[in-house]
């Protein structure tokens, strides 16, 4: 075996490495993983011959304590643990009496708040699964998001969130602490590096993160990468995009990374390109256009970063202010991100075929360069082990699966085998079985029809429209069979709004505890990445009702459907394009090509519900068909639904989805 170590350490300098990781870095392991992979990654980003692309992002969803998890010498320490999570339920009782277990396990790295870090970190996972040569920015937050500890009815509070990253397994301190330039006092920041290993461990995607937490910093320049998106205060917000975009450069530029693109998940790290005007010192925007990519994330017109042109001049030095001023004023006082970075990208993404649409819509001078590429989730961070074995089981018919090139649509060659059909209800009741072991003391049944609302709590995603009548709810799990409800979520604690959502939630739990032997409602504290995992692979039915046309994309579904998991959904997002698969049933308000998009405060809840309770009912009717109580009826159309929720798994993958960041966005022929 050759040494790689002094190669290691001579192109990443490990800040106190003698004292923390000596046992855990050596001549072949990086925590576990091959260190080779790590020196071949940083040699290629150092190159300038190869076209290495950097990708910002305010927060990352690695999924580090479900898949690729680093080994360490050093037993887990007690603050990246997380505490035990507690339930809301009908049977309350039992919340009170029976903690709720899962083995010891470390916390996910706290870098992400929801789908969109989510996404970004699978995003990451995918470029080294196709050997891309790319640099990820980000920010090590310190405090996290929060911890969600419910108050019984009372709803949510936040609790901060403590962790220690010295001793998070792969994570990495650098010696290298750069400053960024500000209007009166200069901030540094140091750079922590976490490794980003492909499925196969061959390839790597390194990614910078930075921490503002440094000697030297004034008091609260060093907490300002605390909390991820917790100040509603104009200025810490600024600071933040400042940490990202402008200390994004300086990072790579301190580590000599050559980068041919630069990629800007969401408007967060629009400073990056302003900072990179200014050192191009280039009024001429074409060499800055075509190398800055931008991911629009979100249309809901709320929610573009807006920031008083005079809050970002106390700030920001007179080249930035000069630069910001020309191109993404919007009236005379307002900065507006988006509209910098429509203006300065060549390239602009929407994240579905329905939400670049609505995005052409909102940004009509802006229309032609708007592009439509539909999110993804990585396969092998989110299929289960009993699915990823029924694949490999099949293999000889379905071809390689687990890996970059998805062949999920060979499935449809199975339809009509008896034991395909048999080995696929197996492998979802496997799943079930481990549902049920989790929730045990809530008495969770395997053979009782299971449906799931699991994501960030945000009105327009509309959390409560599955409890709008819970009468029409009794009344279908005694007419047609009983019914067990598990939700979960995190609700932003700044919004009121939907602070109301959880307490009538609750409310609506508590009031049906007498139904209870026939109704199971589940609400589960403090989401996260583990339980999005669990949640997403084991129920029968994925509930996902999102007011159209709000839904940007969405991707929780796609996690679902590469387990077979049933969908029940509205038409919005990436649902759009899957529906045509007949992936389970579609209900509720459509929102029409061409319309304006209205407004994300009409809820529809009354109308909506109606569809949602008549299409719930089919579904549990058709469940108890194919599952009488244990007894599989193995040619339902139930599988049917399930082969095809799978097989639409082909297109709603990251690996295609990088494939055509590659080349429509990066390095676009044309
Ligand atoms: C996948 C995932 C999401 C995204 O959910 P949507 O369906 O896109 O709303 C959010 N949070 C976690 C923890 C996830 O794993």
């Amino acid at each position: 075996m050759e040494d790689y170590l002094k190669e290691f350490l001579d192109l990443v300098k490990v800040h106190r490495f003698e004292e923390l990781y000596s046992k855990d870095i050596t001549a072949e392991k990086f925590f576990g993983f091959p260190i080779k992979s790590i020196v071949d990654a940083e040699k290629r980003l150092l190159s300038p011959e190869e076209p290495s692309v950097a990708y910002l992002s305010m927060e990352y969803g690695l999924g580090t304590s479900i898949y690729n998890s680093f080994l360490s010498t050093k037993p887990v320490s007690e603050s990246n643990i997380l505490p035990k999570q507690n339930i809301f339920s009908n049977m309350r009782i039992k919340d009170y009496y029976f903690t709720f277990k899962v083995d010891h396990r470390i916390m996910e790295l706290p870098i992400y708040s929801g789908g969109l870090g989510v996404l970004a970190g699978d995003t990451l996972k995918s470029s080294a699964d196709l050997n891309i040569s790319l640099a990820a920015v980000g920010i090590l937050w310190r405090k996290g998001y929060f911890k969600q500890n419910f108050w019984f009815k009372d709803g949510q509070v936040p609790e901060e969130l403590n962790w220690d990253p010295y001793s998070y397994p792969g994570l990495i301190p650098l010696d290298t602490v750069i400053k960024i330039p500000l209007k009166d006092n200069d901030l540094s920041l140091r750079l922590w590096k976490y490794y980003v290993y492909s499925f196969d461990k061959k390839h790597v995607i390194p990614l910078i993160l930075l921490d503002s937490d440094v000697d030297g910093n004034k008091p609260e320049f060093r907490r300002l990468t605390d909390q991820l998106y917790r100040s509603d205060n104009s200025y810490i917000k600024i600071m933040q995009r400042a940490i990202l975009g402008i200390g994004g450069i300086k990072a790579l530029e301190a580590l000599g990374c050559s980068i041919r693109k630069y990629h800007l998940n969401e408007g967060h790290a629009a400073l990056a390109l302003v900072q990179k005007a200014d050192a191009l010192k280039k009024d001429d925007l074409t060499a800055l256009e075509k190398d800055f990519i931008y991911t629009c994330h979100t249309p809901v017109a709320a929610g573009h970063d807006r920031f008083p042109l005079k809050e970002l001049e106390k700030i920001l030095p007179e080249e930035n202010i000069d630069f910001i001023k020309k191109n993404g004023l919007e009236g005379e006082n307002t900065v507006n991100f988006t509209m910098l970075l429509m203006n300065c990208c060549d390239h602009v993404n929407a994240v579905a075929k329905k939400h670049g649409e609505v995005t052409r819509l909102l940004f009509p001078q802006h229309a032609d360069k708007i592009q439509s590429i539909t999110n993804g989730v990585h396969i092998p961070t989110w299929i289960s082990d009993e699915f990823a074995g029924l694949l490999k089981k099949h293999g000889n018919d379905i071809g390689d699966c687990a890996a970059c090139r998805p062949e999920f649509l060979n499935l449809g060659k199975l339809r009509e085998n008896q034991e395909f059909r048999l080995d696929l209800w197996k492998a979802h009741q496997a799943n079930k079985r481990r549902l049920q072991s989790i929730f045990e003391n809530w008495n969770i049944k395997e053979n009782v029809f299971t449906i799931c609302w699991a994501r960030r709590i945000a009105a327009y995603k509309r959390p409560s429209l599955i409890f709008q009548d819970p009468r029409r709810l009794v009344d279908i799990s005694k007419k047609t069979g009983p019914i067990q409800i598990i939700i979960t979520g995190k609700a932003h604690p700044n919004d009121n709004l939907v602070g109301t959502f959880i307490n009538n939630i609750m409310n609506t739990i508590d009031s049906l505890g007498p139904q209870n032997s026939i109704l199971r409602i589940i609400m589960l504290e403090n989401y996260d990445i583990f339980f999005g995992k669990i949640l997403s692979n084991s129920v029968d039915v994925w509930l996902n009702n999102p007011l159209p046309p709000f839904e940007a994309s969405g991707t929780s579904g796609m996690k679902a459907i590469l387990n077979g998991v049933v969908q029940l959904s509205t038409l919005d997002g990436w649902v759009v394009e899957a529906a045509v698969g007949d992936i389970g049933e579609i209900f509720g308000y459509q929102h029409k090509s061409g319309e304006p998009v209205g407004s994300e405060l009409d809820l529809r809840l009354d109308s909506d519900s109606v569809e949602l309770y008549n299409a719930l009912e089919r579904l549990v009717k058709l469940y108890y068909e194919t599952n009488q109580n244990g007894t599989v009826n193995a040619g339902s159309k139930w599988i049917d639904i399930m082969i095809n929720c799978i097989m639409q798994s082909h297109y709603f993958n990251t690996c295609r989805m990088v494939k055509e960041y590659h080349d429509k966005m990066w390095f676009d022929k044309k």
